[in-house]
């Protein structure tokens, strides 16, 4: 192991907090525990498992990544409504205090889209929006080379853009693509629909064994996909797009509905300018985009 590049990488989800000791390119050991839902606990689990990682050796720098954001002034959390105990909380800094190493904490979908840039799917791709499709719709953008935050550190809220239906997001608004799209609302959908998919998982087996139910529910979710993609390729002028989260293994039956509407859309461009990508790392992702932006972190300190 080259100790020179040596960080933690840790995913903080709903339920669930893995943590990984990530090295020349490899996760070299995992850990993992529940989410605690309170912050004392929280702190002292994130805390737990990066000391659980290294084994009694001296901590190396540490990336977070959560379901929320950081603010770019002080890192205080924002927008993680499956952890609202975290809202307002300096997180970098407070577990900077605890474990006395570098910190840094980034929104898990920002990670995930700087891990695909330099070990996935983005790899020699400057310009591309990563889109994690899973219990909600992230997003992370990667413009230039380089991670995208926006002035507030809200940039690449993907799953919030307006398209063509009218279900009521957790937002607040109607008609995000992840009121829509998301595997939880897909999933909702079916059942509506009548179809006997428990998830997006039985919800495409079911498309692939012919199912015209599924296969056409499908089409309509590939298609107001393509919506949202539209939306990006006339602001940004992005063309390569890659799907992430519980969502990429279906991507093969979004994608034809989705490149129709993204080439009816977005004008003045070809089926061929565009590429629709599965994401490579799957959860991995988002441990090197963390471990990237912990190195990052422990140079500069
Ligand atoms: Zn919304």
């Amino acid at each position: 192991m080259d100790p020179s590049d040596l960080a933690l990488g840790i995913d903080v989800g709903g339920t669930a907090i893995k943590a990984g000791a990530i090295s020349g390119g490899r996760v070299l050991q995992r850990v993992e525990t529940a989410t605690p839902h309170d912050l004392e606990a929280f702190l002292d689990a994130l805390a737990g498992l990066a000391r659980e990682l290294a084994g009694g050796t001296a901590l190396p720098p540490v990336g977070v990544g959560i379901p929320g954001f950081p603010a770019p002034a002080d890192g205080s959390i924002l927008g993680a409504p499956n952890l609202p105990f975290l809202q307002g909380v300096p997180l970098g800094p407070a577990l900077e205090e605890r474990l006395g190493v570098p910190v840094r904490v980034d929104n898990d979908a920002n990670l995930a889209a700087w891990g695909e840039a330099l070990r996935g799917a983005g790899r020699g791709r400057p310009d591309f929006l990563l889109a994690t499709i899973g219990t909600g719709i992230g997003g992370g953008l990667v413009l230039d080379g380089r991670l995208y935050r926006g002035p507030g550190g809200l940039a690449g809220e993907f799953g919030h853009l307006p398209v063509g239906h009218d279900r009521l997001c957790g937002c607040g608004a109607r008609g995000c693509l992840e009121a829509a799209v998301s595997a939880r609302s897909l999933a909702a959908w079916a059942r509506e629909e009548g179809l006997e998919a428990a998830d997006l998982r039985e919800l495409a087996a079911l498309a692939r064994a012919g199912n015209g139910g599924a296969r056409d529910l499908l089409r309509r979710a590939g298609a107001l996909l393509g919506e949202a993609l539209a939306q990006v390729a006339l602001l940004l002028d992005l063309r390569v797009f890659v799907i992430g989260g519980g969502g990429a293994p279906v991507l093969d039956l979004l994608r034809e509905p989705a490149l129709q509407v993204l080439v009816l859309r977005a004008f003045g461009r070809e089926r061929e300018d565009f590429e629709l990508l599965q994401a490579e790392l799957g959860n991995d992702a988002g441990f090197f985009g963390a471990a990237a932006l912990a190195l990052e972190a422990g140079a500069r300190a």
